[in-house]
């Protein structure tokens, strides 16, 4: 059976962990820009208004933070890897994400989306490294799923994982166009939120 969607309500955004709100246990989502991250909440979601939040000019580079009915806040951290942004904002970027990730007390998951068609970029090996070694808890979110034909996907799945330094049972497969994948991934985000 279709798990419920999550019902989320956008709260705030901000760039420091003091200027955001407490609401309990909370799950982070954070990939390169493109990655299908705002398609991805707007799926766990049912609902289209929370992506044009996230991507309303001036918040896409805040950390957006929505809260869930039934407990918990999930948060949408701006995207990484703009090629045109220049070396001082990408600075930012890193003092801000990394305090958000570091800091934030209420912080029980960090879902990590990497572009299944692509794999994993530099940047997001990078970002997998740091949360590693800061052993800040996370799970790799492969998204764009249907991108991959299925003759091409078991070895995609292997090379993937590979990518990430993980085994292939630890790599969630989604797509938000074709639906796939999104019901076990909404399950896991609740199972966080309300622990
Ligand atoms: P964000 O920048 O990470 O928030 O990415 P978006 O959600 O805006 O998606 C970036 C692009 O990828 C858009 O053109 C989406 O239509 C496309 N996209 C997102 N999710 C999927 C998916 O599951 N399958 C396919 N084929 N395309 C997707």
């Amino acid at each position: 059976m279709a798990s419920k969607p999550l019902q989320l309500t956008f709260v705030q955004s901000g760039t420091r962990v003091h200027q955001l709100p407490e609401m309990g246990p909370e799950v982070a989502f954070v990939g390169r820009s493109n990655v299908g991250k705002s398609s991805l909440i707007n799926a766990l979601a049912h609902q289209r208004q929370l992506a044009r939040v996230s991507n309303t000019p001036g918040r896409t580079q805040l950390i957006n933070v929505f809260s869930h009915a039934s407990g918990g806040a999930v948060v949408d951290l701006p995207g990484y890897g703009y090629a045109k942004v220049p070396g001082h904002i990408r600075g930012d970027w890193s003092s801000m994400i990394e305090g958000y990730l570091l800091d934030r007390e209420e912080l029980v998951m960090v879902f990590v989306l990497v572009d299944s068609e692509i794999g994993p970029t530099p940047l997001d090996v990078q970002m997998l490294e740091w949360l590693r070694y800061n052993e800040v808890p996370h799970t790799v979110v492969a998204t764009k799923s249907d991108k991959v034909k299925s003759a091409k996907r078991q070895r995609r799945k292997r090379d993937l994982a590979e990518g990430c330094m993980l085994e292939q049972g630890d790599i969630v497969w989604v797509s938000a166009s074709k639906n796939i994948g999104i019901d076990r991934l909404r399950d896991l985000v609740v199972s966080h939120l309300l622990t």
